[in-house]
Protein backbone atom coordinates (compact mmCIF):
# COMPACT_ATOMS: atom_id res chain seq x y z
CA UNK A 1 0.00 0.00 0.00
CA UNK A 2 1.27 3.33 -0.51
CA UNK A 3 0.08 6.58 1.84
CA UNK A 4 -2.93 7.52 -0.03
CA UNK A 5 -4.46 3.93 0.34
CA UNK A 6 -3.52 3.89 3.87
CA UNK A 7 -5.35 7.76 4.61
CA UNK A 8 -8.23 5.98 2.66
CA UNK A 9 -8.69 3.26 5.24
CA UNK A 10 -8.47 5.39 8.08
CA UNK A 11 -10.34 8.42 7.13
CA UNK A 12 -13.63 6.99 8.90
CA UNK A 13 -11.36 6.81 12.16
CA UNK A 14 -9.93 10.19 11.85
CA UNK A 15 -13.05 11.93 11.14
CA UNK A 16 -13.69 12.17 14.46
CA UNK A 17 -10.21 13.48 16.19
CA UNK A 18 -8.07 16.30 15.75
CA UNK A 19 -5.46 15.67 12.89
CA UNK A 20 -2.72 17.59 12.14
CA UNK A 21 -1.28 16.72 8.82
CA UNK A 22 2.70 16.61 7.23
CA UNK A 23 3.25 19.28 4.77
CA UNK A 24 2.88 18.60 1.13
CA UNK A 25 1.73 15.49 -0.56
CA UNK A 26 -0.04 13.72 2.78
CA UNK A 27 -1.88 16.92 3.35
CA UNK A 28 -2.88 17.12 -0.34
CA UNK A 29 -4.08 13.21 -0.13
CA UNK A 30 -6.09 13.57 3.01
CA UNK A 31 -7.72 16.67 1.90
CA UNK A 32 -9.07 15.30 -1.15
CA UNK A 33 -9.69 12.48 0.04
CA UNK A 34 -11.69 13.38 3.60
CA UNK A 35 -11.74 17.30 4.11
CA UNK A 36 -12.55 17.77 7.64
CA UNK A 37 -12.49 20.77 10.03
CA UNK A 38 -10.96 18.94 12.35
CA UNK A 39 -7.47 18.86 10.18
CA UNK A 40 -4.93 21.17 10.08
CA UNK A 41 -3.33 21.07 6.98
CA UNK A 42 0.72 22.09 7.00
CA UNK A 43 1.21 24.12 4.00
CA UNK A 44 4.90 24.97 5.18
CA UNK A 45 7.36 23.94 8.09
CA UNK A 46 8.85 20.71 7.13
CA UNK A 47 9.45 18.72 10.15
CA UNK A 48 6.75 20.26 12.73
CA UNK A 49 3.83 18.23 12.36
CA UNK A 50 4.70 16.38 15.43
CA UNK A 51 5.66 19.14 17.33
CA UNK A 52 2.79 21.15 16.11
CA UNK A 53 0.16 18.04 17.66
CA UNK A 54 2.40 18.02 20.83
CA UNK A 55 1.80 21.42 21.56
CA UNK A 56 -2.10 20.75 21.11
CA UNK A 57 -2.36 17.79 22.80
CA UNK A 58 -0.59 19.28 25.82
CA UNK A 59 -2.81 22.52 25.99
CA UNK A 60 -7.01 20.18 25.47
CA UNK A 61 -7.87 16.60 26.26
CA UNK A 62 -9.34 15.95 22.94
CA UNK A 63 -7.42 13.24 21.24
CA UNK A 64 -4.70 14.28 18.62
CA UNK A 65 -2.74 12.20 15.70
CA UNK A 66 -0.08 13.79 13.94
CA UNK A 67 0.45 12.18 10.76
CA UNK A 68 4.09 12.26 9.69
CA UNK A 69 6.28 11.11 7.80
CA UNK A 70 9.72 9.63 7.79
CA UNK A 71 11.74 12.24 5.92
CA UNK A 72 10.17 14.84 8.22
CA UNK A 73 11.19 13.05 11.23
CA UNK A 74 14.39 12.91 9.72
CA UNK A 75 14.78 16.35 9.63
CA UNK A 76 12.99 17.01 12.95
CA UNK A 77 14.89 14.54 15.18
CA UNK A 78 14.50 16.29 18.17
CA UNK A 79 11.13 15.87 17.92
CA UNK A 80 11.44 12.44 19.55
CA UNK A 81 13.12 13.01 23.12
CA UNK A 82 10.22 16.33 23.22
CA UNK A 83 7.79 13.45 22.70
CA UNK A 84 9.31 10.83 24.71
CA UNK A 85 9.10 13.22 28.06
CA UNK A 86 6.06 15.11 27.53
CA UNK A 87 4.00 13.21 25.50
CA UNK A 88 0.33 13.40 27.36
CA UNK A 89 -1.80 10.37 27.22
CA UNK A 90 -3.84 11.80 24.88
CA UNK A 91 -1.26 12.08 21.68
CA UNK A 92 -0.19 9.46 18.92
CA UNK A 93 2.26 9.98 16.40
CA UNK A 94 1.62 8.02 13.04
CA UNK A 95 4.58 7.80 11.21
CA UNK A 96 4.19 6.85 7.82
CA UNK A 97 7.01 5.26 6.65
CA UNK A 98 7.71 5.04 3.42
CA UNK A 99 11.41 5.56 2.95
CA UNK A 100 11.56 8.35 0.69
CA UNK A 101 10.82 11.97 0.80
CA UNK A 102 7.93 11.89 -1.09
CA UNK A 103 6.82 15.28 -1.61
CA UNK A 104 9.77 16.08 -3.27
CA UNK A 105 9.98 13.37 -5.92
CA UNK A 106 10.59 10.14 -3.67
CA UNK A 107 14.01 10.27 -2.66
CA UNK A 108 15.11 7.62 -0.99
CA UNK A 109 16.00 8.50 2.85
CA UNK A 110 17.73 6.42 5.66
CA UNK A 111 14.98 4.31 6.98
CA UNK A 112 15.13 2.36 3.55
CA UNK A 113 18.44 1.37 5.01
CA UNK A 114 20.15 1.15 8.34
CA UNK A 115 17.63 4.09 10.39
CA UNK A 116 15.46 2.94 12.20
CA UNK A 117 12.83 5.10 13.40
CA UNK A 118 10.82 2.56 15.87
CA UNK A 119 14.38 2.39 17.73
CA UNK A 120 15.32 5.80 17.97
CA UNK A 121 11.63 6.82 19.30
CA UNK A 122 12.08 3.65 21.66
CA UNK A 123 15.67 5.70 22.66
CA UNK A 124 14.17 8.75 23.01
CA UNK A 125 12.18 7.90 25.74
CA UNK A 126 8.98 7.19 24.48
CA UNK A 127 7.32 3.99 26.29
CA UNK A 128 4.68 2.87 24.05
CA UNK A 129 5.56 2.42 19.85
CA UNK A 130 4.33 -0.24 18.03
CA UNK A 131 5.60 -0.86 14.37
CA UNK A 132 2.75 -1.77 11.76
CA UNK A 133 2.57 -2.88 8.68
CA UNK A 134 0.59 -0.91 6.16
CA UNK A 135 -2.74 -3.46 6.43
CA UNK A 136 -2.84 -2.93 9.79
CA UNK A 137 -3.01 0.35 10.17
CA UNK A 138 -6.60 0.94 10.59
CA UNK A 139 -6.89 -1.63 13.46
CA UNK A 140 -3.45 -0.32 15.69
CA UNK A 141 -4.73 3.34 15.15
CA UNK A 142 -8.43 2.00 17.02
CA UNK A 143 -6.61 0.54 19.55
CA UNK A 144 -3.76 3.87 19.91
CA UNK A 145 -7.37 5.95 20.30
CA UNK A 146 -9.16 3.51 22.84
CA UNK A 147 -5.71 2.95 24.88
CA UNK A 148 -5.44 6.24 25.51
CA UNK A 149 -1.54 6.70 26.39
CA UNK A 150 1.14 8.08 24.51
CA UNK A 151 1.75 6.43 20.90
CA UNK A 152 4.21 6.29 18.55
CA UNK A 153 2.99 4.18 15.47
CA UNK A 154 5.45 3.31 12.69
CA UNK A 155 3.58 2.48 9.58
CA UNK A 156 6.02 0.62 7.04
CA UNK A 157 4.45 0.80 3.30
CA UNK A 158 5.44 1.11 0.17
CA UNK A 159 6.88 4.47 -1.81
CA UNK A 160 4.32 6.88 -3.85
CA UNK A 161 2.08 8.90 -4.25
CA UNK A 162 -1.25 9.70 -5.06
CA UNK A 163 -2.16 12.37 -7.82
CA UNK A 164 -4.55 15.10 -5.76
CA UNK A 165 -5.53 18.31 -6.20
CA UNK A 166 -3.52 21.13 -4.83
CA UNK A 167 -5.20 22.86 -1.34
CA UNK A 168 -6.41 26.29 -2.52
CA UNK A 169 -8.05 27.07 1.19
CA UNK A 170 -5.22 30.22 2.50
CA UNK A 171 -3.32 28.97 5.47
CA UNK A 172 -5.05 31.20 7.51
CA UNK A 173 -8.98 30.04 6.69
CA UNK A 174 -7.23 26.65 7.28
CA UNK A 175 -5.65 28.12 10.92
CA UNK A 176 -9.02 29.71 11.95
CA UNK A 177 -10.98 26.62 10.70
CA UNK A 178 -9.17 24.34 12.90
CA UNK A 179 -9.13 26.50 15.59
CA UNK A 180 -12.86 27.11 16.04
CA UNK A 181 -13.23 23.01 15.39
CA UNK A 182 -10.70 22.52 18.23
CA UNK A 183 -12.93 24.82 20.52
CA UNK A 184 -16.12 23.58 19.73
CA UNK A 185 -14.60 19.81 19.88
MG1 LIG B 1 8.31 9.45 3.46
Amino acid sequence: MIRSEILKEIAPILRDQLVVCNIGIPSQELHAIDDQPTNFYMLGTMGLASSIGLGLALTQPKTVIAIDGDGSVLTNLGTLPTIGNNAPDNFILMIVDNGSYGSTGDQPTYTGKKTDLAGMARAAGCDNVVEVQDVDTGAALQKAISEKKPTVMVVKCDSGNAKMPVITMDPVVIKDRFMKAVAAS
